[in-house]
């Protein structure tokens, strides 16, 4: 762990394992709470050279974290794919992303500040001048999961940084390692204490973080329930919360059916399906059902699964066999319930086939949950009141498409259908690093995309002068 600059062990550990192969990779530490007490007091006691720190000065060294994570591209893409298991050519995306969400922070740092507001046009107010400004929160805590170690963890450190917060992570216990090689190289630039890392499980170490009253902001991305558990530990500070999603897809009779499929192809089979704002849900208009599911199961079959560090792998394996497992007994439920494989649907250890499941009800447990698997479940329906009900039908909220050419049914979609994100005529898995990024309903609260991230990660302070 890296706490004020100094690396520190603890007497237990985890093995941190490669999914493909079984093999230990490397192990880190279950830290001891007193541990996560000395990273507390270090990034409070961290703080105050932050914040003297200039904005300028503070953006070039965001931009020399940036460079330098360039540089080390292609060894942080090899241990991405060794820890999480996802394909070797996805693991450069995440790395190209992180680069470029690392570069919006810089960029962010130097336009972080309030407005002039008109105390005047309050009663009494006249004679005021009186101005806000964004003040640093002071320490952040950020929680993050597996699927996407990297770049989720970057969306919390950089913009936390930016408008000069203090950090301490706590990172995904299946795939911490290229999260703790990012945090030496952030340590590397900033002063000791800006930057801590505590691993352990998330129900200790996480839990004693979010309760502590020596932190100021949970920024949390995970599961609804976990989430759940963080916000009612949190207390007063402020909290962000980047949950799960089911999100829809929905395709309507004069869609452009071939795109559509390509938006599933991409959407569910992503990163082996564990993506938050991946394709769970297939809506189909019954009048062009038959031709998109047949195109859907022909462009199924040309995935190829293999060793995720192979360059022609699509597919590889779920974060462990245990989660293969899970969304196995998912699948053989929908198939006791009346559902038809049309394609997959098998599992080889922590690998599970792309899968196509045709006679989906919208009220199957594999679709009602969230389903964190290369699946694509296909649910048919008659017209686009109804294909809106079924979008809207979970408690999750994080992103939908639509794929139609009809303006009227588009904008219909785009205002009924209750999610953070709407996309039309592209699937849900799509997201730039600059763009408000966070769900409605129990996908969470707050949101994230640099700027955004900022608002969430500072204060409005308003100081007026009397000039009376
Ligand atoms: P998870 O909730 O199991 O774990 C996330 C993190 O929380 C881990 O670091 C874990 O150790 C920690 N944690 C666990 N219990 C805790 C507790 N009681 N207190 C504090 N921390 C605790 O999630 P996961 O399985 O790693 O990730 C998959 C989930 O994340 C899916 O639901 C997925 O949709 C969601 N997700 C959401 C987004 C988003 O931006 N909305 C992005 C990626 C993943």
């Amino acid at each position: 762990m890296l706490i004020n600059g100094e690396h520190v062990s603890d007497m237990d550990e985890i093995e941190v394992k490669n999914p493909y192969n079984g093999e230990v990779i490397d192990t880190v530490p279950i830290s001891h709470l007193n541990n996560v007490d000395k990273a507390i007091k270090a990034a409070n006691n961290a703080k105050k050279e932050l914040q003297e720190m200039s904005a300028f000065k503070v953006s070039n060294k965001l931009y020399n974290v940036c460079e330098k994570l360039k540089e080390h591209r292609e060894e942080f893409a090899e241990l991405l794919t060794k820890e999480v298991g996802k394909p070797i050519n996805e693991s450069y995306v995440e790395l190209d992303r992180s680069i470029e969400t690392l570069k919006l922070a810089a960029e962010e740092a130097k336009r972080i500040y309030g407005e002039s507001v008109p105390l005047s046009a309050g009663l009494n107010g006249k004679g005021f001048f009186a101005f806000t400004q964004k003040v640093p929160l002071g320490v952040v805590v950020a929680i993050t999961p597996f699927n996407y170690p990297l770049n989720l963890t970057i969306h919390k450190i950089a913009p936390a940084i930016a408008c000069k917060n203090t950090v301490i992570i706590k990172p995904p216990t299946d795939a911490p390692l290229t999260v703790m090689k990012f945090a030496e190289i952030v340590n590397e630039e900033f002063p000791d204490g800006v930057i801590n890392t505590i691993t352990g499980y998330g129900s200790e170490v996480g839990d004693a973080l979010v309760a502590s009253d020596k932190v100021n902001k949970i920024s949390f991305t995970g599961s609804v329930m976990t989430g759940f558990l963080i916000s009612n530990r949190a207390g007063m500070k402020k909290v962000t919360l980047e949950l799960g999603g089911n999100d829809p897809l929905i395709v309507l009779d004069d869609a452009d059916v071939d795109a559509a499929v390509k938006g599933v192809i991409n959407g569910a089979y992503l990163n082996a399906g564990q993506v938050c704002m991946g394709v769970k849900r297939i809506i189909v208009q019954e009048g062009i059902y038959d031709e998109f599911k047949d195109k859907l199961v022909k462009e199924t079959s040309k995935i190829k699964q293999g060793n995720p560090l192979d360059k022609n792998t699509t597919l590889g394996t779920l974060i462990s066999e245990k989660a293969a497992i899970h969304v196995e007994e998912a699948v053989n439920n929908a198939v006791d319930n009346g559902a038809e494989i049309l394609i997959g649907g098998k599992r080889d250890g922590a690998f599970f086939e792309a899968t196509v499941i045709d006679k989906i009800t919208h009220d199957m447990d594999l679709v009602v949950r969230e389903t964190f698997g290369p699946i694509a479940p296909l649910i048919k329906v008659n017209n686009v009141d109804e294909a809106i009900d079924v979008a809207n039908s979970t408690e999750y909220g994080l992103q939908a498409g639509v794929f139609t050419q009809n303006y009227k049914n588009a904008l219909r979609c785009a205002n009924e259908i209750e999610a953070g994100t709407v996309f039309v005529n592209k699937q849900s898995t799509f997201r730039t690093d600059n763009m408000p990024f966070g769900g409605f309903k129990n996908s969470g609260c707050g949101k994230e995309g640099i700027k955004y991230a900022v608002d969430e990660m500072t204060k409005t302070k308003l100081i007026g002068l009397n000039l009376r």
